[in-house]
């Protein structure tokens, strides 16, 4: 029995990519919450579903992943709060990426560009810029409306290849299709592939931006899993992957964006030149032992022991009598909280910059959500920095916070506390 139906989900052993009955316990990190899905007080006095969150990989392709599914519906289309442009370093990463599409395949003006998981529109606004028509595609309503109020076209939908279809007829084929960040939550990843295959044209090229599977595993970013990212991606699987559907893997890019991102090229076969980098970066994650079974049993103890490290360090500033909050409160931030039990005994409450968030709770364990400025305020002795891919960005802008004192704890990769000699 390859897949196993409850109410607001479905567990399945299949791979999501070759679709072998091949998958074997990476590590469990327990029962979670939806970790987009921030409480407003109300909803406090209303049961909170948690869902299993473990982490597989596959015996066949090799690719990471989880095995349980939430259902689409309640992952994204209810009240779903996470902006894509939120930091400054984000804005600025999106500018660049529509620009250096657009001049490495000499993309004609007036071509265009689909954008699946469109967020509020900050890559489709950076293609808009440099003379492309664009067209986004999200599901999720509330964010979408944005988009369209800032001026991007938006279909509030699920992507896959009835819409492709669709697409075509009413824009025409896409030059450039984009998935950032959105790849590896796809629940009907084989429909929205065959969508995309659809809308491309004969030359046009397919962008995929995800964080590679290696840093997590090499820098124990074990925050990185929750249930939207169903899987994590790396160089081999999506090879195999691609080939089995009628398209070319044909080269892929590094980039330091989310701890460590690949930015995937996918064409239909032999458009475009075959890099080298795609066969060096398998060599490059088989010698980091990504597909083998001891280094992942390796990476599932250092979880454990970072955690450990993480609790006694929190536990060590609680009986010198220190306070301690959350600066901001990402998504993965929630898984780190909710695997650790850091609630409210530990933590005094989280900020954010995304007003969406602030007046809400922070799944799971429930941290009351402040804006960031109460830290300058109140100046607590530490603020645990969820965001640490954001971190050189958050200590930046919180001079303030340094200056009268505050300090940082990082988490990842090893729990540490930053600042003690540089503020
Ligand atoms: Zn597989």
């Amino acid at each position: 029995m390859s897949q196993k139906n409850t109410q607001f989900g479905h567990a399945s052993n299949r791979c999501h990519m070759c679709k072998q009955e091949s998958l074997f316990l990476v590590i469990d990190l327990g029962m979670h919450p939806h970790s987009d899905f921030f409480p407003t007080e109300a909803q406090l006095y209303n049961a909170e579903i948690t869902f299993p969150l473990r982490l597989m990989s596959c015996g066949r392709c090799g690719l990471l992943q989880i095995d349980y599914f939430v259902d689409p519906e309640i992952l994204y289309q209810t009240d779903y709060l996470y902006q894509s442009s939120t930091t400054a370093t984000g804005r600025a990463h999106y500018a660049t990426m529509a620009e250096s599409i657009v001049r490495r395949f000499s993309i004609p003006p007036g071509s265009l560009v689909v954008d699946i998981g469109s967020n509020v529109g900050v890559l489709l606004a950076g293609f808009k810029e440099v003379g492309m028509r664009v067209l986004g595609v999200d599901p999720a309503q509330n964010i979408a409306e944005k988009s369209i109020a800032g001026g991007i076209d938006t279909i509030v939908d699920f992507f896959g290849s009835a819409l492709a279809k669709a697409i075509t007829v009413s824009h025409g084929k896409a030059q450039v299709i984009t998935a950032t960040n959105v790849f590896a939550h796809l629940h009907e990843i084989d429909d929205s592939v065959l969508g995309m295959k659809e809308l491309l044209a004969d030359e046009g090229v397919i962008v995929i931006e995800a964080p590679h599977a290696l840093p997590l595993i090499e820098n124990v970013e074990y925050d990185t899993i929750y249930h939207q990212h169903i899987s994590y991606l790396s160089v081999k699987p999506m090879r195999s992957y691609f080939e089995s559907m009628g398209l070319e893997l044909f080269d892929v890019e590094k980039n330091l964006i989310h701890g460590g991102s690949l930015r995937f090229f996918v064409g239909h076969p032999g458009r475009h030149e075959l890099s080298s980098t795609v066969d060096s970066l398998i060599n490059e994650e088989e010698l980091a032992g990504l597909y083998s079974v001891e280094k992942l049993a390796q990476f599932a103890d250092r979880v454990r022991g970072q955690k450990e490290a993480l609790l006694s360090l929190v536990l060590s500033l609680k009986k010198q009598g220190k306070s301690i909050v959350a600066l901001s409160a990402p998504a993965k931030g929630n898984t780190l909280l909710n695997y650790c039990h850091l609630d409210a005994s530990f933590l005094n409450y989280a900020t954010e910059k995304n007003p969406l968030k602030v007046g809400r709770y922070t799944p799971g364990v429930h941290l009351p959500i402040y804006p960031d400025e109460k830290i300058i305020e109140d100046v607590p002795d530490f603020c645990l920095l969820l965001a640490w891919n954001f971190a050189d960005e958050i200590m930046k802008n919180m001079t303030t916070y340094r200056e009268k004192g505050g300090r940082f704890i990082i988490p990842i990769p090893y729990p540490r506390i930053y600042g003690e000699t540089n503020s």
